[in-house]
């Protein structure tokens, strides 16, 4: 104990301390004026070319509103934040990106009062948290991709499914999907072995996801052989006339090993208040299993339109 205080009597031995700390910490007054900053803050600052001679002569909250006006939304949120902790001598806590060339960084910011009894000094704080959060985005991207065509999966695809129903709702317009099954396709693997398959499946996966033009649109694989191209605020008409492209660019597909052709159902539906995006997708497997039962490699559409 005895050596504590006579250590937190020296003021140099705190500044060092301060200056060891690997996060990058500020300490602003009530107005948002720079009263000191640790090494890490103006090497982090050094490093991102910006030559800030005198940080004391500094306000963090105009470089923020500045940041702001020149259209960086997130320099908005934080300058906000700061003023309301400050305002409410509270903390504030806030997760944004550094967007530059050749890569992007994540920063955790914290304010809070350094002491809330009798002081108008706040801490800043910045955490590079670059690694946890690119790495968890990738879990993200990977746990809604999947891995053999790179579409959306059956998980991805209920998400974006669902959005789109509940905007055609909204807007009362008609929205249309259209489910695509490989005619024959367990002959392809018994004949050509599954790698041959896999290709094939592949290429046409490139091929209806190039038909996803739109920002309602999607293309997912629903599972094995069977994908679902989603069209947001699209008419029956549109959306038979796709199908028929499609089904027409399937048979055309230079698959090396032999020709390929696919059975497409479509369905159309204004969605109803009380229901779920489920009817649509069963109304699209009806049509594709009047397509199967027709004689296969043709486009049949059913259901609402
Ligand atoms: P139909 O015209 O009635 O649709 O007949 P089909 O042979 O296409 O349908 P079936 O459901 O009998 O067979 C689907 C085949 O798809 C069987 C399965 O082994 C194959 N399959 C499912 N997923 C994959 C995959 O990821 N890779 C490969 N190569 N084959 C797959
Ligand atoms: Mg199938
Ligand atoms: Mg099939």
């Amino acid at each position: 104990m005895e050596s504590i205080h006579r250590m937190s009597s020296s003021p140099d031995f705190f500044r060092d301390v301060f200056d060891a700390i690997p996060e990058q910490l500020a300490v602003i007054d009530s107005t948002g004026a720079l009263l000191c900053v640790n090494h890490a803050w103006a090497e982090s600052a050094r490093s991102r070319g910006c030559t800030v001679l005198n940080w004391q002569k500094t306000n963090y909250l105009s470089i923020c509103d500045a940041a702001a006006n020149d259209g960086f939304d997130g320099s908005a949120v934080v300058a906000n934040g700061i003023r309301d902790a400050i305002g409410n001598l509270d903390s504030f806590q806030h997760e944004y990106p550094c967007i530059f060339p050749g890569g992007e960084e994540w920063y955790s910011l914290t304010i809070r009062p350094i002491n809330r009894e009798n002081d108008n000094r706040f801490l800043i704080s910045h955490h590079n948290i670059t690694t946890g959060t690119l790495a968890n985005k990738a879990l993200e991207i990977q746990s809604r991709t999947d891995s053999l065509t790179g579409l959306s999966n059956r998980r991805h695809l209920d998400e974006l499914l669902n959005g789109e129903w509940r905007r055609d709702m909204r807007s009362g317009t008609p929205l249309s999907v259209i489910m695509i099954d490989i005619d024959h396709f367990k002959v392809i693997n018994d004949t050509y072995g599954h790698l041959a398959g896999d290709r094939c499946l592949r290429q046409i996966g490139k091929l209806i996801q190039s038909y996803a033009k739109r920002p309602g649109d999607h293309a997912a694989r629903f599972g094995g052989e069977e994908f679902v191209l989603v069209l947001g605020d699209t008419t029956a008409e549109i959306a038979f006339t796709i199908a028929t492209n499609l089904h027409e660019q399937i048979g055309q597909l230079n698959f090396p090993e032999t020709p390929v052709t696919a059975s497409l159902g479509v369905s159309t539906m204004v969605p109803a208040r009380g229901t779920t995006e489920q009817v649509i997708l069963a109304a699209a497997d009806q049509s594709l299993y009047i397509a199967k039962n027709s004689g296969r490699n043709r486009v049949e559409a059913f259901g609402g339109g």
